[in-house]
């Protein structure tokens, strides 16, 4: 029996959550965002899953690159661009999409030479403030690439939102309202959403909506778990009890001495720590599930161990211990170390192992 940690990936779960996105966007095509190891949940294994997709998206070249390396033919886009019009070859043997989101790009597109044109996304940005052509330059960009031989006809036109996991923010939908005005009269595919405005957002599905954190079945809205949306959770992270032990009240555990028994209890010792990605931050009480039960963590996560106070429960070394996913929602452990589920899912480590079942 494995004594370490490993991340279980329900490949039918993300399935069905790619179900899920047909549902709430029905007229719209999905592009599958796969960057940063698709999440933490394997980059190829999830590309092989989501053959419904239309297509896939990374944010950089050598993501891309691995993609078609293990077989992947479906488009891929390259959410960051390019950096330099020496990678515009590579992408045009790889026959690789890119997203064009700042004027030097727009000028390399134009001054290449190149074998094939390429499929070009243009970005505006609308607020966010991050990635994205300024609104009055996005008109004259366009123009640009629709007369150079080097982008394909039908250059798809797209923004990327900085707050739509609130809903009661109005900036969304300012955003939308500039991309309106300032992309009016543009032919071209429109993509805006990503999970928050797919699921919170219906007015900003066009034709193409990118979502990422919903298919791994993780709510992207403030205060929401992926149930909520009928999402179910790609991966749960387990790992085994590894060691047993009695303390007397008033006796401390762990490094630090952090967390001191109020009274006799009994402690479970668990294979999983912040060398595994496990977050050292997480506050004493953050539960875990054992026998189907919430158990609270005492004292400070090591690097490859954490404790638990079991009480009176009957537990014995090689239980099964869930730190987060089927029944535990990786939303509630972000919440409690102040920080967001897609952290938690990208930051574990190669020394746990994938299954995928
Ligand atoms: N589109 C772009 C341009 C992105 O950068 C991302 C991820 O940050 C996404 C879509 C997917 O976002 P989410 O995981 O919130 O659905």
């Amino acid at each position: 029996m494995l004594r370490k940690p490993v991340a279980r990936i329900d490949v039918d779960a993300l399935k069905h959550n790619l179900t899920r996105v047909r549902q709430e966007a029905a007229g719209s095509k999905v592009l599958a965002v796969l960057k940063a190891n698709a999440y933490g949940h394997g980059m190829l294994q999830v590309a092989e899953q989501l053959q419904q997709a239309d297509a896939f998206g990374v944010a950089r070249l050598d993501e891309a690159l691995a993609l078609r390396a293990g077989g992947i033919v479906k488009p891929i886009v390259l959410l960051e661009g390019f950096f330099d019009a020496d990678e515009l070859p590579q992408i045009v043997a790889s026959n690789l999409q890119v997203v064009v989101h700042q004027q030097e790009q727009v000028d390399a597109i134009v001054a290449a030479e190149l074998d094939a044109p390429i499929r070009i996304w243009l970005k505006m940005d609308t607020g966010m403030h991050r990635l994205g052509l300024p609104p009055e330059q996005y008109q004259a960009a366009w123009q640009a690439l629709s007369q150079s031989p080097n982008a394909l006809p039908g250059i798809r036109l797209m923004s990327h939102f900085a707050c739509a996991d609130d809903l009661q923010c109005p900036d969304t939908l300012e955003q939308m309202q500039r991309f309106a005005q300032w992309s009016h009269g543009l032919g071209g595919d429109i993509s805006l959403a990503n999970s928050a405005g797919l699921l919170g957002w219906p007015q900003s599905h066009g034709d193409w909506v990118r979502p990422g954190l919903m298919l791994y079945g993780v709510s992207p809205l403030l205060g929401k778990a992926g149930a909520d949306h009928g999402l179910q959770p790609v991966m749960t992270l387990c790992s085994r009890v590894i060691a047993i032990r009695d303390v007397a009240a008033g006796e401390t555990v762990g490094y630090g001495s952090a967390w001191q028994a109020q009274q006799s209890t009994r402690l479970a010792v668990v294979a999983i720590g912040y060398g595994d990605g496990y977050p050292r931050m997480v506050p004493n009480g953050t539960p875990v599930l054992l026998h189907g039960q919430r158990f609270p963590i005492v004292g400070r996560v090591s690097m490859d161990m954490l404790t638990i106070d079991i009480g009176q429960q009957a537990v014995k070394p090689g239980d099964e211990v869930v730190l987060w996913g089927q029944g535990l929602p990786v939303e509630e452990i972000a919440a409690l170390v102040g920080t967001i589920p897609y952290e938690l899912l990208c930051n574990i480590t190669p020394r746990v192992d994938f299954v995928y079942q």
